[in-house]
């Protein structure tokens, strides 16, 4: 698919201020070896060869696996056990990820309320667990979802500079990894890339749309991605960005050999830790947070319990 090549109208200042920051001066761009690709895979088995062998089924891991494993062990076994069930704010990114892949791709283009109604219509072609969701829901909320996806899509349109046929946009491009001969799969799919690289000089920058609050995972989420990146192409990209919607502001971060050392350990130590967990060779760690105010564990859990006490102001002086 090709992004639109029209007439291009003088950006507003948000525009000029996102696109200043995720646009890296190509003198700062980093040449990478040849290499690099085959020895962060030699090095991701290396360290993930101990258990490898034990496991009966692949494991697959996405940047939500490595999350949760990272925050409270318990809170992820239990959550393993419990079915999927879509909810509707969970949708509002879903639709507002349609809509902007639409728009880069469509032309002519369309005004938001029309590329929201294009996405339900295509997410619900797709007949799926999301599509039955959303036939399933009544007007009210549905017009609610059109009416918030809309307005996030205006402030998009706004804020993130139009994006041009010369830059290479991509949506959606998904990166799997196979290690130890497919026995663990690391998977992604970036929401939206810009740029390429040149021979062996980063160029590319990931982009990820966020409908949401800034949390701190979201930096490690990207650091995933670029290790996914390096492994897949063999060139890191140049340069990893987090662009928050409502706000309207990008945050951003260059990619250098010790982003891609910091991603490798912490993915591979990870990555043990999820097979000593499905091997049962440990018991998951209780790690109280936020998360225990909807933890369905809470009622049982005495480190829950006691974090959400001292949370509430229960005890305390
Ligand atoms: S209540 Fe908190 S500490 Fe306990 S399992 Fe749930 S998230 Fe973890």
């Amino acid at each position: 698919m090709e992004a639109v090549e029209s007439s291009i109208p003088p950006l507003t200042p948000a525009q000029s201020e996102t696109l200043d920051l995720i646009r890296l001066p190509v003198e700062e761009r980093i040449t990478h070896s040849s290499d690099l690709r085959a020895q962060t895979l030699l090095d991701l088995e290396k360290a993930t060869i101990d258990l490898v062998d034990y496991l009966d089924e692949p494991l697959w891991v996405s940047k939500h696996q490595l999350q949760a494993v990272n925050g409270c062990e318990a809170l992820y076994e239990a959550q393993k056990m419990e079915p999927f069930e879509w909810r509707l704010p969970m949708t509002r990114g879903q639709i507002f990820h349609k809509c902007v892949e639409l728009s880069i791709h469509l032309n002519p283009g369309r005004t938001a309320f029309e590329l929201v109604d294009e996405a339900f219509a295509r997410l619900i072609d797709r007949n799926d667990g999301l599509a039955d969701f959303l036939t399933s829901i009544s007007d009210i909320e549905r017009a609610e979802i059109r009416s918030e996806v809309s307005s996030l899509l205006q402030t998009f349109f706004e804020t993130f500079p139009p994006l041009r046929r010369a830059w290479a946009p991509t949506t959606e491009l998904p990166r799997k990894v196979l290690l130890h001969g497919g026995k663990i799969v690391l998977q992604g799919r970036f929401d939206l890339t810009i740029g390429r690289p040149d021979d062996l000089t980063a160029g590319r920058v990931l982009v990820e749309l966020k409908t949401g609050r800034a949390v701190p995972h979201h930096l490690d989420d990207l650091r995933f991605y670029a290790l996914l990146e390096t492994l897949v192409v063999g060139v890191p990209p140049s340069l990893l960005a987090s662009f928050y919607v409502d706000a309207g502001r990008v945050q951003i971060e260059a990619v250098d050999e010790d982003l891609l050392a910091s991603s490798l350990k912490r993915t591979s130590n990870s990555l043990i830790r999820l097979m000593e967990l499905r091997l049962k060779r440990t018991q998951p760690e209780r790690r109280p947070s936020a998360a225990c105010r909807w933890c369905p564990e809470a009622a049982d859990c005495k480190n829950g319990q006691q974090w959400l006490s001292e949370a509430e102001g229960v005890g305390v002086w």
